[in-house]
């Protein structure tokens, strides 16, 4: 067993760097992915950042790659940042262009920071988690390849992070991003005979609206039953309990895109996005109407926003209204506010599915 807390970073970090910690006063984007910072003593050294793949996952063979070139070029250290980029820090800016060249042989391209795309993060979907509605990572794979260029070379108002959710649930903070995917179920799960094997008080629990309720079976039993005007769709208890399944999710579950949302505290402070396309079809392989619909209000926002303004500060200044008649998107009254799963499958259905 280990005991204690964990080991001081400092053990980690690379020899050229020891020594430096609290000495960094300035920095400067040397190009999309290159960030030099400057010390007191004068020393210099390079961060570069390259695009990871939607929700980190690599295999063996690929971390081995990594590694060796962080081994090479970065004092054998590096790191995964939260949204998913990969970090190398290096102490010569010629080293930093030869391992932006092997990262991107390997298919990383090297981008990010000032006024471009940051991130494209995904949660885990499928891979992990049994409430997911569309394949999380796959989306997030498609819009970083659309989006690609503003990572590394096209220059955008502001910052811009773009983040997938596989359910609203959102436990990967997509609704802080400035443009989130959020799979959404929109039918209410049926209870099937199954039921039986599952701890049905426990099942019952896990509903956040209180829409599953206890009930006796004309055979002196007990099941669930669940209310379909309190439902929301979230799948909760579908993840708790395999007797209560959704029926045709190939055909009901689809996306929902939010816009607005960021993470960082300066100016306006942190704000979750607003949901502004309510549903569109889940489209594997190619989700091309999502992929579209992401790519028109990156287009819209380019085009029409002031130097610096995020997604939300452009929304402030224009106004929903504009927002809406700018991107030609339709606008639903319920759209912006809290839609339960007969609202989501009402706008469904109208979608042309
Ligand atoms: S956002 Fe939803 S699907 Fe994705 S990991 Fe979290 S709970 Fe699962
Ligand atoms: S899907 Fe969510 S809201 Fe609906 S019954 Fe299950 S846990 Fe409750």
């Amino acid at each position: 067993m280990i005991e204690g807390p964990p080991r001081p970073y400092a053990d980690f970090i690379p020899e050229f760097l020891k020594g430096t910690v609290g000495t960094w006063v300035s920095h400067r984007i040397l190009e999309p992915g290159i960030v030099e910072h400057t010390s007191t003593t004068g020393k210099r050294v390079y961060s570069l950042r390259a695009a990871a793949t939607p929700n980190a996952r690599y295999s063996t063979d690929t971390i081995r790659k990594i590694s060796q070139l962080a081994r090479k070029y970065a004092g054998a250290t590096m790191r995964f940042t939260q949204a998913l980029n990969m970090e190398f820090i290096t102490s010569e800016l010629d080293q930093t262009e030869d391992l932006k060249k092997e990262l991107e042989l390997l298919g990383f391209p090297v981008g990010g920071w000032g006024n471009h795309l940051w991130s494209v993060t995904s949660c885990a979907g499928y891979f992990h988690c049994a409430l997911s509605a569309t394949d999380s990572p796959s989306v997030a794979q498609k819009l970083g390849n659309e989006l690609v260029e503003y990572f590394n070379w096209q220059e955008l108002p502001a910052k811009l992070t773009v983040s997938v959710s596989g359910c609203p649930s959102s436990c990967g903070g997509s609704f802080l991003a400035d443009i989130s995917v959020n799979g959404i179920h929109t039918e209410v799960p049926v209870v099937t005979p199954d039921v039986k094997k599952c701890d049905l008080q426990g099942t019952a629990f896990t509903c956040p609206v209180g829409a599953i309720q206890l009930k006796p079976t004309p055979e002196g039993e007990r099941t669930l039953e669940i209310r379909q005007n309190l439902c929301i769709g979230c799948g909760l208890c579908v993840g708790a309990c395999g007797g209560i399944i959704f029926e045709s999710p190939e055909k009901t579950d689809g996306h929902s895109i939010a816009i607005g949302g960021r993470a960082s505290a300066s100016r306006y402070g942190t704000m979750l996005g607003r949901i502004v396309i309510p549903f569109l079809p889940n489209e594997p392989p190619h989700y091309d109407r999502t992929v579209g619909a992401v790519k028109r209000i990156v287009d819209t926002w380019k085009e029409d926003a002031k130097k610096g303004e995020r997604i939300a500060d452009w929304i402030d200044r224009i106004g929903w209204e504009k927002f809406f008649e700018r991107t030609g998107f339709p606008f639903f009254e319920q759209s912006m506010e809290y839609l339960d799963v007969r609202g989501i499958a009402t706008l469904r259905d109208g979608s042309g599915r």
